[in-house]
């Protein structure tokens, strides 16, 4: 899923909790949770592999983007809707979003070992627990990311 989606679902974690601490476990378990829901697109594995610009660049612009979109809905959540982020928040959207972070600088500066081999295949395990073909047509994936991305919001304490 998008940083957009997993940092919300650690926001909304953190918005039930008063333990920052327990926030930022759950956060971590949520990642790995709403990674099993199918939600790879066709269209951005594609854009991904093919032309000249490298992978790894690919998926850091993406990233930075998707970062950028969270930030927005953030801001917009504290000055239009007056919902400030307390430290469980935070702590959940960090513990939400930080799998995928550990993975992409891994990539970005190639870190090799064994924990972190296992982390990944992991992950990557993750994404076929529920739905063997994990590439589905954009039209589909956008649903599912903003249909998950609405029940978090309505399942945010406000
Ligand atoms: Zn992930």
């Amino acid at each position: 899923m998008y940083q957009i989606v997993h940092g919300m679902a650690g926001v909304a974690i953190g918005s039930r909790l008063g333990s920052p601490i327990l926030a930022f476990v759950l956060g971590i378990i949520s990642h790995f949770v709403l990674d099993a829901i199918p939600h790879d697109s066709l269209e951005a594995r594609d854009w991904e592999n093919n032309g000249t610009a490298s992978f790894v660049k690919k998926i850091a612009l993406e990233a930075i983007i998707d970062l950028w979109i969270l930030i927005i809905i953030l801001l917009i959540m504290q000055e239009g809707f007056k919902i400030y982020l307390s430290y469980s928040m935070i702590a959940g959207l960090v513990g939400g979003i930080l799998p995928d972070y550990i993975w992409g600088l891994t990539e970005l500066f190639k870190i090799k070992n064994q924990a972190l081999e296992k982390f990944k295949a992991w992950h990557t395990g993750v994404h076929t627990l529920i739905f063997k073909p994990i590439y589905l047509p954009l039209k589909y994936t956008a649903v599912i990311q903003i249909i998950t991305l609405a029940v978090l919001i309505v399942l945010m304490n406000k």
